[in-house]
């Protein structure tokens, strides 16, 4: 990293794999700039802007937006970053991406979570709703007294299409096609770092160990995991 003082990191996980509660612990306990590119896409959809109304269907559709727009768009947000840390979170999501990220900046971290697809198949299929209601159960945490039916009215429960274990196992497909050549892109280039694991808390300590390591300044926040 050299003699700089920021530290420019890039997350990377499947739906399902804890990068977001991974990513607010990150931003939160080494103080740096969280940028998610799905959020910066929902809020110029929700703004109206004339990127927001051309990517809209794209998104609806689930398909990934094209490799210039996202780009340009990352890149604005991170002009005027220069002296900041931060954490890119669903970008880049391919190679073209990173190439186009790496023109601009060094990325000195790529922190992986890898947790099973069949872990995450089961956290992402537990969830179950009574649709009249809206209320949400989930089978390993808050499940419904009895199995399949809704607590208040014995109505019986179903699961969102997402949720849906065909759907999940695409979403899972599409995430490890995409994803896998930039994983090697980064490894490459030997920034890549994989945290493997079934459980979020028992991942996390090790992410905060090496980000403790990693990150100038941060050594007082060990121990703190
Ligand atoms: P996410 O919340 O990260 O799942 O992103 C929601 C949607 O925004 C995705 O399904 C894509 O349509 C689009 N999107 C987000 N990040 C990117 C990216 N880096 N490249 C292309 N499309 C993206």
């Amino acid at each position: 990293m050299g003699l700089q003082s920021v530290f420019r990191a890039v997350i990377m996980g499947a739906p399902g794999s804890g990068k977001g509660t991974v990513s607010s612990r990150i931003a939160q306990s080494f103080g740096l700039k969280h940028l998610s590119s799905g959020d910066m896409l929902r809020a110029n959809i929700e703004a109206k802007t004339d990127l927001g109304l051309l990517m809209k269907s794209c998104i609806d559709q689930g398909q990934l937006v094209p490799d210039d727009v996202i780009s340009r768009l990352i890149l604005s947000s991170l002009r005027g970053l220069e002296k900041t840390s931060w954490l890119l979170d669903g970008f880049p999501r391919t190679v073209a991406q990173a190439e186009a990220l790496d023109c601009v900046y060094d990325v000195d971290s790529v922190i992986n979570l890898d947790v099973p697809f069949q872990t995450i198949r089961e956290r992402l299929t537990s969830r179950w709703v009574h649709l009249p209601s809206g209320r949400v159960y989930n089978i390993d945490f808050n499940p419904p007294k009895k199995p399949g039916l809704d607590d208040v009215t014995g109505e019986p429960l179903v699961q969102r299409d997402d949720d849906s274990p065909e759907t999940v196992s695409r979403r899972l497909k599409d995430y490890e096609r995409q994803t896998q050549p930039v994983l090697e892109y980064y490894r490459s280039k030997g920034v890549l770092e994989t945290f493997s694991g079934t459980e979020t808390n028992k991942i996390w300590p090790h992410v905060h160990t090496f980000l403790s390591r990693k990150i100038p300044g941060h050594k007082q926040a060990m121990g703190k995991a």
